[in-house]
């Protein structure tokens, strides 16, 4: 996009003015959507006005309608809730609640709307839309408002954005404020699992969905649970004996607690209610268990919003203010979500239909129905938990095949995570799951064991790699080593769970397949990198704990730093893949990043320079640097600081902060759990398949047709740029312009 056009507005269109509200339940990100469509509007030329506690805010007028500058958003992405107010308004309902929110609108001049919210007040906001000129016209009958104004503000123009915890809407992959919920209730599940393992006892957790099981199913794979209760896909007759067999067996397998998710509109298949009271009792009595409830309520819309959570709702909230801004007469108003980390449009009336239709569903008791409306990947997690929840047993059948599983590359938050799902989930097709200690080394070295459903008990959530992993990969000449340790071991098909030296070590020998008997077996490299660096797929397992780390430490710099005038300079990982510098740094509102992707040039120091020197004169307190570690070679972080504190002429102080290896530790966020998860069964799946029709290709995780697909590993170097790994083509850059148009504020704004 070119970003001079952005900052200048048409010299002829009339100043347009547009209105940001957040409205229904509050969640976590609604503040990012808001500081991006103020931005952007004022970026393009327009007045922005915030109105405070949602649609109420329109029928109060008064001082709930404030004119917002550039500043007025600043500092608010990481603060929870939204500061602007949400509200549930009975007089908007009313004809008469929306002719007095028409009135105040056209007295501010206001005829565009971004509303971030859920169906409610979607489908209440285009209500308004469509009667917008019967409202103006009874306003012009009654002198609420001349002919004139009224001609000025003909239509009503209205934009979208899903807030809300439940991930509930049609349209989009993940509404605001989801993954922040995830966080709460994994954080909550997390704890409750070491003081449950503690006293063998069972947990019974309750979160938010009545119409939506997103939450109870998603947390419950990245925590690791037993069971879930979800209103979608209500457990068969019988549940009750079934669920405390499956503690029963898990329990005999090794786990020293249990947990059952129940999503608060849980069912079973006659449409009665499933309670968490009533899994208590029931487990309780049969089995003789100490049984504990937890109800998580609010805290599950409560605290700092995730990485996801700022950068998602600010691309969309940036995409929403352009789409009410640029929108014609015809306009057709639209949700504005995400799709595969892309901006989604959808019609919005079609989007909140669609997504009324499944509590219709639910109620009819069209589960199947319901299911099919949620899409394709919630259906299939919900197979994958399946498979990976039962314990199985250890000794699996006598034909079964023997899947080896072994990392490489530097370390990523949750590959224990896809090791224990592939070893669940390998076992519960039949197979024998083989661990490799220490990575290739470990392979020729012999040290392979297998691994039982038991033994895995707990990797869902920890950090580091049980298996070890290693930047170290196998040379030419022990590649023989290699064969003959696959051949040795019996190992039928092989998992290669890592980063891009993972990637190199698979490709190198693959080269040499036709010399090796022993690499005559099926082989798939999953991504596991916190850099996000490999080809095929999108976010590698382990980037967003890296990103929320980074998040977490730059909130507390920022803090620190608040307190005084201060420029920091932050160094983050990704060798030559700006991903951690570029998102994380739209994550945290940074004013800069440099990328290698782009370099660092002279003329932008200057530029940079001259902007942190005039904006701390003005009044900054506080300016933020993101630097990727290899951005360049003679620009250094140091060199940065010393440059920059040579020119602050004392108005404020520079210092650099080397997050380092923080990035790589830490447990495995919800999203990297809930992925690692369903890309190792992904794997297990596909390399099972390999073995039943007898072939041994060798792959990478990728997507075909919007599904997940092994692509094969010949085709690396069209998608790679070898000498700096990392892909040719990389999605997020596609951010980058969202990113510059945020951070500065225009000049003559
Ligand atoms: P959510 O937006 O989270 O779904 P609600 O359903 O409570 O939350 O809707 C929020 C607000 O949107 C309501 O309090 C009301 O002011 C407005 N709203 C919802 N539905 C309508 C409607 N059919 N007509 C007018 N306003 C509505």
């Amino acid at each position: 996009m070119d970003q001079q056009a952005a900052h200048e507005p048409a010299p002829t269109s009339p100043r347009r003015a547009i209105a940001v509200l957040t409205s229904g339940g509050d969640a976590q990100g609604m503040n990012a959507v808001v500081r991006a469509v103020v931005r952007t509007a004022i970026a393009n030329g327009a007045d922005v006005y915030a109105v405070y506690e949602g649609l109420q805010g329109l029928v109060d007028g008064g001082d709930r309608i404030r004119k917002f500058t550039w500043s007025s958003v600043g500092s608010i992405l990481h603060l929870g809730g939204t500061v602007i107010g949400t509200a549930r308004s009975k007089e908007f309902r009313t004809r008469e609640g929306r002719l007095k929110a028409a009135k105040n609108m056209v007295d501010h001049g206001i005829d565009r709307i971004v509303v971030c919210g859920g169906d409610g007040s979607l489908s209440g906001t285009d209500l308004f839309r469509s009667e917008w000129s019967g409202l103006l016209a009874e306003l012009v009958e009654t002198g609420g408002i001349t002919q004139e104004q009224a001609d000025r503000h003909a239509n009503l123009i209205i934009a979208g954005t899903v807030g809300s915890i439940d991930n509930d809407m049609v349209g989009t992959d993940m509404t605001v404020g989801a993954d922040s919920a995830l966080h709460r209730i994994i954080e909550a599940i997390d704890a409750l699992g070491s003081t449950a393992a503690s006293h063998q006892r069972s947990f019974v957790v309750e979160v938010m969905g009545r119409h939506c099981g997103y939450l109870a199913l998603m947390s419950a794979i990245a925590g690791g649970a037993d069971y879930a209760l979800i209103p979608e896909n209500p457990p068969p007759p019988g549940w009750e004996e079934d669920l405390c067999d499956l503690l029963r067996t898990g329990r005999a397998a090794g786990r020293r607690d249990s947990v059952v998710v129940v999503a608060e509109g849980a069912c079973d298949r006659n449409g009665d209610p499933i309670t968490s009271a009533m899994v208590r009792d029931l487990l309780e009595e049969r089995l003789g268990e100490d049984v504990r409830v937890t109800i998580l309520g609010h805290v599950q819309r409560g605290g700092t919003p995730s990485a996801y959570d700022r950068w998602m709702p600010t691309l969309v909230g940036y995409a929403a203010a352009l789409e009410v801004l640029d929108a014609g007469e015809d306009h057709v108003p639209h949700v504005i979500g995400v799709r595969n980390n892309r901006i989604a449009r959808t019609p919005l009336m079609e989007a909140v239909a669609r997504t009324r239709e499944i509590p219709t569903l639910i109620s009819a008791g069209d589960y199947e129905g319901a299911m099919a409306a949620r899409g394709s990947s919630f259906r299939e997690m919900v197979r994958v938990f399946d498979g990976i929840a039962h314990a199985k047993p250890a000794n699996p059948a006598e034909e079964s095949a023997r899947i080896a599983v072994l990392h490489a590359g530097g370390l990523a938050p949750g590959m224990n995570t896809a090791v224990r799902a592939a070893v669940r989930f390998g076992i519960s097709r039949g197979h024998t799951m083989l661990g490799v200690r220490g990575s290739f080394q470990g392979l020729i070295d012999g040290k392979i064991e297998q691994l039982s459903w038991g033994d895995v008990e707990g990797w869902v959530a920890i950090g580091g790699a049980e298996l070890g992993t290693s930047r170290h990969i196998p040379t030419i000449e022990q590649f023989y080593a290699v064969s003959r340790a696959i051949e040795n071991n019996e190992i039928d098909a092989l998992l290669i769970i890592g980063g891009h030296r993972a990637y190199e070590a698979a490709y190198q020998m693959l080269q040499q397949r036709d010399r090796y008997p022993g690499f005559n077996v099926p082989v798939i490299c999953l991504p596991a990198t916190i850099d996000n660096n490999l080809p095929g797929w999108e976010q590698s397992i382990g980037a967003d704990t890296a990103l929320n780390e980074i998040v977490y430490a730059v909130d507390r710099i920022k803090q620190s730093a608040m307190a005084s005038r201060r420029a920091f300079v932050v160094e983050v990982m990704g060798r030559y893949c700006g991903y951690l510098a570029a998102v994380g740094g739209m994550s945290v509102g940074a004013e800069r990043v440099y990328l290698h992707e782009e370099g660092v040039h002279l003329q932008d120091l200057i530029r940079d320079v001259t902007e942190m020197t005039t904006s701390f004169k003005h009044g900054r307190r506080f300016y933020l640097a993101i630097r990727n570690e290899e951005a360049s070679v003679g620009y250094t972080t140091d060199f940065l600081c010393q440059l920059f504190d040579e020119e602050s002429g004392h108005d404020f102080d520079v210092r650099p902060m080397v997050l380092g290896h923080l990035q790589q530790g830490g447990n495995p966020t919800p999203f990297d759990r809930v992925h690692a998860t369903r890309l190792a069964a992904f794997s297990v799946d596909w390399l099972s398949s390999q073995i039943e029709l007898g072939r041994s290709q060798w792959g990478f995780i990728g997507m075909q047709d919007g599904a997940l697909a092994s692509i094969p590993l010949k085709t690396m170097p069209d998608l790679v740029d070898m000498e700096y790994s990392r892909p040719l083509e990389q999605w997020w850059t596609e951010m980058r312009p969202v990113m510059d148009i945020l951070a500065t504020e225009p000049s003559g704004a």
